[in-house]
C-alpha cells in the first residue's frame, strides 16, 4: 500500500519530541511522500527550511510543502507576506500555495480580512499557476462566490478536510476542485455524514490526507492510537502513519479493494500537482 498524505502539519509542536521518528514510521507505512502545510508566512517558510536541510538524508525527496496563509491569520498580513510566500515558491518543493480560504467557524480573523487575504493568495497561485489547497469552514456561500469568480485562473484546487453537505460537494466538484478527505469520516458523532457523499466523489477527484497532528481517526484501535494523551491531544495526536487506516475505512464503504484505492488517489495526487513522485 502506498500512499500520499496531501496535508501533514509536521511543523506543529506537537512533532517537535520525535519529528524524525514520526517521519520513519510513515514512510514504513507506505506513506510517502509528505506534503507539509504551511499555515503562515513563518510556518510556510520554517517547513521549507526543514525540507532543504536534509540533503542526503534518506527523506531528502519524499517531503514537500505548501505556502500560504490560514484565514485564521490573515489578520497578520501585509504585503510583505505575499512577497514572502512568492519567494517561497520559487522552489521547486513547494507544490502549492495554500493553506487559504475562509473560516467563519472560530472568526479569529475579521471576515473582510479573511476575503482581501484570500483573493490575494488566489491571485498568486494563478500568476505562478501553482494548485491550490483550500480551507473552508462555515464560509460557503463568499468561499464558493470567489472561486467562481477566479475559476478561470485557477490550474487546480483542493478543498481540504473536506466536511461540508451535498450542496457543498455538488458545487466544488462542479468548479472542479478535488476533494481532500481526511480521518473525520471515522469520527461516528460528526462524520459519518460523509459515508453516503464518498460516493458523489469522482474516483478522479479524490485526495487523501491525515491532517495531523489533528483529527486522530476514532476508529483507530487504542494501542495504534498511542501518542500523546496531553492536552488538545489528549485524544491522541494524529500522525502520518494512520493514512492507511483512513484509506481502508473510506475503501470499506466504497466497496473497494484498497489497493485500488490506494493506487488510484496516488495518481490522483501526482495529478494533481503536475508532479511524478516515482522513486
Ligand atoms: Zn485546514
Amino acid at each position: 500500500m502506498r500512499l500520499i498524505d496531501i496535508g501533514v502539519n509536521l511543523m506543529s509542536p506537537a512533532f517537535t519530541p520525535d519529528r524524525e521518528e514520526v517521519i520513519r514510521s510513515a514512510f514504513d507505512a507506505g506513506v510517502s511522500p509528505l506534503i507539509i502545510t504551511g499555515a503562515d508566512a513563518a510556518s510556510s517558510t520554517r517547513a521549507l527550511d526543514f525540507v532543504r536541510e536534509r540533503p542526503g538524508n534518506p527523506a531528502a525527496g519524499r517531503l514537500y510543502t505548501t505556502a500560504g496563509v490560514h484565514p485564521h491569520n490573515a489578520k497578520n498580513c501585509n504585503e510583505k507576506t505575499i512577497a514572502a510566500l512568492t519567494a517561497l515558491a520559487r522552489d521547486e518543493r513547494v507544490l502549492a500555495i495554500g493553506e487559504c480560504g475562509l473560516d467563519y467557524n472560530r472568526d479569529f480573523s475579521p471576515r473582510p480580512v479573511q476575503r482581501e487575504w484570500f483573493e490575494r493568495q488566489i491571485e498568486l497561485a494563478a500568476g505562478l499557476s501553482l494548485p491550490l489547497f483550500l480551507h473552508e469552514r462555515d464560509a460557503f456561500e463568499d468561499f464558493s462566490r470567489i472561486l467562481e469568480r477566479h475559476r478561470d485562473g485557477i490550474r487546480a484546487m483542493v478543498v481540504h478536510c473536506f466536511t461540508g453537505g451535498e450542496r457543498e460537494l455538488e458545487k466544488y466538484l462542479s468548479l472542479g476542485a478535488y476533494i481532500g478527505i481526511t480521518g473525520w469520516v471515522c469520527d461516528e458523532r460528526r462524520g459519518s455524514h460523509l459515508i453516503p457523499l464518498l460516493k458523489m466523489i469522482p474516483g478522479g477527484r479524490l485526495l487523501l490526507e491525515t491532517d495531523a497532528p489533528f483529527l486522530l481517526p476514532r476508529s483507530l484501535g487504542a494501542p495504534e492510537a498511542q501518542g500523546n494523551t496531553r492536552g488538545r491531544f489528549r485524544n491522541g495526536r494524529n500522525e502520518p502513519r494512520f493514512l492507511p487506516h483512513i484509506a481502508r475505512f473510506i475503501a470499506a464503504h466504497l466497496g473497494k479493494d484498497p489497493e485500488v484505492l490506494c493506487r488510484e488517489t496516488y495518481e490522483n495526487t501526482c495529478c494533481f500537482f503536475g508532479r511524478n513522485f516515482e522513486g
